[in-house]
């Protein structure tokens, strides 16, 4: 029987045991008792991840009793929150504190540990990917024992555990360096793909975050530039009605509605898409950080996205354009451009490297293979680096060579988790072994 699926519906996973762990304690006991009856562990977040990272014929652990704000240091802005608090519960937590992460990505389900476990990232060459917020982390290991660590403490633990896809322990506590809270001033707008793309790095480099749409088929691009303004710049924020246009009808109702045709009418999907791409007009308003980052995705999907090396996402763009009119290959989502700052995370896909990052997406009811077959093919050119939660087939041989820390991440697991408690088939597909 299933008793877990991920929100993409394309993973699912039939656990000997569920627990729901409310305690660290009650984590610890569920860890040592599954390992001494020989089962291995996964835990859930929010099931985000299009990946198999949380599915397991073993015990399942969701975290999610283990939420909430913990302790808060008012000087250095930093908080403590446990491992299963999902970002929608944080974000508004964070304002009422004067603070906020530094960059978020566009939805907000994630939990804090599942969203950092696979290096959950928003878009900003000056800012990088959430773990980097990370300043502290206590885990559970696979011998009930807890493990605190940061940057000067067990650095090395730090440096793995950050972006640690659920292999190293059971993450219950998350330290934050949050910044003051501020706001965003978005302006978005739609642009001729052949006009952004010689000027794409200098928007990039304009503005704090921009987020590139293009309609796969058409010229047309939708592009989203966010800047911090002071607490009383900008225009205000959209009023109830706009926002429930645009979020409510045009990027979900409507959305549906054109893949639903996408999928029965798959020649329509050029015609659909120069829709779907007028329909994103241009707006402008000013709100909190989190609120313009954050909207709320509803049509469903299967997504894969890679990082490159920041100047390299043009040649993809181009070769994915020339895929697209070879093979008029049916896909009424968006291609997303994202660019972020390198990190010092050992399995960031940014780590010590400036990246754009380029997605790929298919509504669910339609075929995605021979969309990701080909880009896959097309950024293994541009030495790109999967998001761990995003579908791709790449194993531990070519991940050696993306990752220059990929053996010392494999000498702390072997010294966290030498008897492979917290593994599946797609972790050691990943990790080696
Ligand atoms: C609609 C949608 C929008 C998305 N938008 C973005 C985006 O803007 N940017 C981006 O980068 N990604 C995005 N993603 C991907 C998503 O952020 C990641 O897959 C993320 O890991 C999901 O978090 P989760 O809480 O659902 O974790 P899950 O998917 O449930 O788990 C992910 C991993 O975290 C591990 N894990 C979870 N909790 C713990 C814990 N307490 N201790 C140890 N390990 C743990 C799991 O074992 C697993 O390995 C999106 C996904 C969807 C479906």
């Amino acid at each position: 029987m299933t008793l877990w699926r991920n929100w993409a519906g394309t993973v699912t996973a039939s656990p000997r045991e569920v627990v729901h762990a409310g305690t660290v304690d009650a984590v610890a006991a569920a860890v040592t008792r599954a390992a001494s009856a020989g089962l291995t562990v996964r835990v859930a977040g929010s099931g985000h991840s299009f990946t198999p990272l949380v599915a397991t014929d073993g015990l399942l652990l969701h975290v999610d009793e283990l939420s909430g704000v913990t302790a808060v240091d008012r000087e250095r802005g930093r908080v403590r929150v446990l491992g299963g608090t999902p970002l929608h519960v944080l974000n508004p937590a964070l304002q009422r504190l004067g603070l906020a992460l530094p960059n978020l990505g566009d939805i907000d389900r994630q939990t804090i540990s599942g969203a950092i476990a696979t290096g959950t990232h928003g878009t900003g060459m000056r800012r990088q990917g959430i773990a980097s917020a990370v300043c502290g982390l206590t885990l559970v290991l696979a011998d009930g024992s807890t493990l605190t660590c940061s940057v000067e403490v067990d650095p090395e633990v730090f440096a793995a555990a950050r972006v640690g896809l659920g292999a190293l322990g059971v993450v219950v506590e998350v330290e934050l360096q949050c910044v003051p809270a501020f706001r965003l001033h978005a302006k978005e707008s739609a642009q001729a793909l052949s006009r952004l793309l010689p000027r794409l790095q200098a928007e990039v480099d304009g503005h704090d975050h921009v987020d590139v749409l293009w309609f796969p088929h058409t010229d047309r691009v939708s592009v989203k530039r966010n800047d911090v303004v002071g607490a009383h710049e900008g225009p205000g924020p959209l009023t109830p009605w706009r926002a429930r246009l645009d979020d409510e009808l045009l990027a979900n109702g409507v959305f549906e509605a054109t893949n639903r045709l996408a999928a029965a009418l798959p020649a329509s999907v050029p015609v659909v898409n120069e829709v779907a791409a007028r329909l994103l007009g241009a707006r402008e308003f000013a709100d909190d950080s989190w609120r313009v980052f954050c909207s709320s995705r509803r049509v469903r999907f299967v997504e894969s996205e890679y990082a490159v090396p920041r100047a390299s996402v043009g040649a993809v763009i181009g070769e994915l354009r020339s895929w697209f009119e070879r093979t008029r290959a049916p896909v009424p989502f968006p291609v997303e451009l994202r660019f972020v700052g390198a990190d010092d995370v050992w399995l960031s896909t940014a780590f010590e490297r400036d990246s754009g990052y380029v997605a790929v997406h298919q509504y669910h009811r339609m075929d995605p293979a021979p969309l990701f077959a080909a880009f896959e093919a097309i950024v293994a050119e541009h030495a790109g680096r999967p998001h761990w939660g995003k579908v791709h087939t790449l194993g531990a041989q070519r991940l050696r060579d993306l990752y220059p820390r990929f053996e010392p991440f494999r000498a702390v697991r072997e010294r966290l988790d030498p008897g492979r408690v917290f593994t599946n088939a797609h972790v050691r597909h990943l990790l080696g072994d």
